[in-house]
């Protein structure tokens, strides 16, 4: 494990509980959730760029929803069978299974979705007791669930049951922003793709999806893209160097010139992968040149929308020839970093921590005050000045 992984473990045990006893309090107020929104300048940078401002990524709320539906399935799907069914008094009990076939969702629109079960895809309805109700969550299923489904006839079913999520990525829902929207579940790693040029390379943005991956127990993995426009190759390595030093994983790859392509198909295999990055940075390119098929699965996926009547697709989980897959949506773009608090941010720079003991002020931010431990490190080389540049840029952003 890096000393990043152990300090981040750390430090969100500590954030889980803090965050376990908030939810608890407010839940007692019986107040919604409260919405936070990115302010100050960095905000103005993010706007720029269309990102939604009530974007956010978090797992809160998680268990009730399982809960919720893994009862509400359990007994619809055990109406009828004697001693079958989980009581609803007794949710964890989880050895019993509804019947019928496991699948996963590789893509949901309203009341539909469309499963795959061992390669064959199937356009699903959703069980009428299961429902989003008193969950916290706008919608049932989401893109990566595991699901029970029950075929009807030879080319569509009925989703009986959602199995228990390992994690999920949740934003505000669009329409009731005190709900949220599970966008993919059961995801291993995002991908972090970013470009060197065009657009330009931009380590905040890296530095803000790290954080909110580690947050979501999701691994990072960095990928900079287009380096076939690299001049200086010591410029490229003075940008990456402070990811190395974190332990974090970084593959430099050019699509058009097929550089780096073997080794971030072996990054993908076999698990399932979150895309994440600005549009323009080459992920449909990247995608091109690991799978060649992909298009024509992308495109297959698209002509099935026609068949249902509601094709609001919110994102879409295309699996690769060579095992695994990627979850490309419109959401994981915009993620922000969900209930962090600034005075947490700079636990979420395992580099900074240690030196913030030796700050004059015990509430130093870091940012102005005199006798700052940090900013020394800074000046003297030990941290980044990049990723010392992410900590203020990001820090404006958060809520106190
Ligand atoms: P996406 O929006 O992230 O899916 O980006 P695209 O895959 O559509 O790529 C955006 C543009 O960047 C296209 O014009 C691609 O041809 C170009 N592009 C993608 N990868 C590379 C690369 O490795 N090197 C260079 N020079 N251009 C690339
Ligand atoms: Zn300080």
């Amino acid at each position: 494990m890096t000393d990043y992984s152990k300090e981040m473990k750390k430090h969100l045990r500590t954030q889980k509980l803090r965050k376990a006893s908030k939810q608890t309090k407010r839940r007692q107020k019986t107040k919604k959730p409260r919405r936070k929104d990115w302010i100050g300048d960095a905000f103005n940078e993010f706007d720029e760029l269309e990102f939604e401002t009530v974007e956010r990524v978090m797992p809160r709320g998680e268990r009730e929803r399982r809960r919720t539906v893994e009862q509400i399935a359990s007994t619809s799907v055990n109406k009828g069978q004697n001693d079958k069914g989980r009581s609803p008094q007794d949710p964890d009990n989880s050895t019993q299974e509804p019947e019928g076939l496991q699948g996963q969702v590789v893509e949901v629109s309203t009341g539909l979705c469309r499963v795959d079960l061992n390669g064959e895809n199937i356009l699903c309805s959703l069980r009428g007791s299961l429902t989003a109700a008193e969950t916290g969550f706008t919608n049932v299923v989401a893109v990566g669930d595991r699901v029970i489904v029950s075929k009807n006839g030879s080319t569509g079913g009925v989703v009986e049951a959602i199995l228990p999520r390992e994690n999920i990525l949740a934003r505000p829902d669009v329409f009731y922003s005190h709900l949220r929207q599970v966008v993919v579940a059961n995801a291993d790693q995002v991908l972090i793709v970013t470009s060197w040029r065009d657009p330009h390379i931009w380590p905040e943005l890296i530095d803000r999806y790290l954080i909110a991956s580690h947050i979501n127990d999701l691994t990072p993995v960095i990928c900079v893209n287009k380096v076939d426009l690299v001049e200086e190759q010591t410029e490229l390595q003075a940008v990456i160097q402070p990811y190395h030093d974190l332990g974090e994983m970084v593959i430099l790859t050019s699509a058009s010139e097929g550089i780096g392509i073997g080794q971030l198909r072996e990054m993908l295999r076999d698990r399932t992968t979150v895309l994440a990055g600005l549009s323009g940075v080459g992920k449909s390119s990247l995608l091109n040149a690991l799978d060649s098929n992909i298009q024509l699965r992308t495109k297959q996926v698209s002509a099935q929308k026609g068949e249902g009547q509601h094709t609001t697709t919110q994102s879409t989980l295309i699996p690769l020839e060579f095992g695994g897959s990627v979850v490309d949506t419109p959401g994981i773009r915009e993620f922000g970093l969900a209930d962090v608090y600034r005075p947490d941010l700079v636990h979420h720079f395992p580099e900074m921590v240690r030196f913030i003991n030796a700050c004059q002020f015990n509430n130093c931010t870091h940012l102005i005050e005199p006798g700052c431990a940090l900013r020394k490190a800074v000046a003297s080389g030990h941290i980044a000045k990049s990723r010392y540049h992410s900590y203020e840029k990001i820090y404006t952003t958060l809520p106190d």
